[in-house]
């Protein structure tokens, strides 16, 4: 990157393929370290420093946050970031002698792209509140209003909200 930091104008594309260095994501799915990240970035060097911009692909695993069933979908993400050069404008990202922080970047765009409330299919009604086994795919016919099972089942399955709403 040494041949395009201060001149601007210059600009360098590039594919890297590499594992996940750790595990991204803290949620209910993550991407596994190990696993494989192929990441296309263009660095453009413009007069404030380093504009980052390009696409990640991966995979994320966890489970569905109704059913708990295992599930894995792909990610993909673009992502684009000002470099700024040190004592430049106020930037989260700096160009620290010749190179910029890619790892960072790809792993928070990664983190964010991720669904915070994963589900195994949009209609996943979730598990039986009586038995705690999983409705999906099971006809259900004889179980009544479907409906109340499966508000029960998300009820059960809210992340506790509580803190941020005001008290009655
Ligand atoms: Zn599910």
């Amino acid at each position: 990157m040494r041949d395009i930091v201060h001149h601007p104008g210059e600009m360098r594309e590039f594919t890297i393929d590499a594992p996940a260095p750790e595990k991204w994501g803290e949620g209910l799915v993550s991407v596994a370290a190990g696993r494989d990240v192929r990441v296309e970035v263009r660095l453009e060097s413009v007069h404030e420093g380093i504009l980052a911009s390009g696409s990640l692909e991966t995979e994320y695993d966890g489970v569905c946050g109704r059913c708990l069933i295992d599930i894995a979908a792909p990610v993909e993400v673009e992502f684009q970031e000002l470099f700024a050069y040190p004592g430049e404008e106020a930037s989260d990202f700096e160009v620290q002698d010749d190179h910029v922080d890619l790892e960072t970047l790809v792993r928070d765009a990664a983190v964010l792209s991720l669904p915070f409330q994963p589900v195994c299919q949009p209609d996943c009604p979730g598990l039986d509140p009586v038995t705690g086994e999983r409705l999906a795919g099971s006809t259900g016919t004889e179980q009544g209003d479907p409906r109340d099972i499966r508000w029960a089942a998300l009820e059960q399955f809210t992340p506790d909200h509580d803190d941020e709403e005001p008290r009655a």
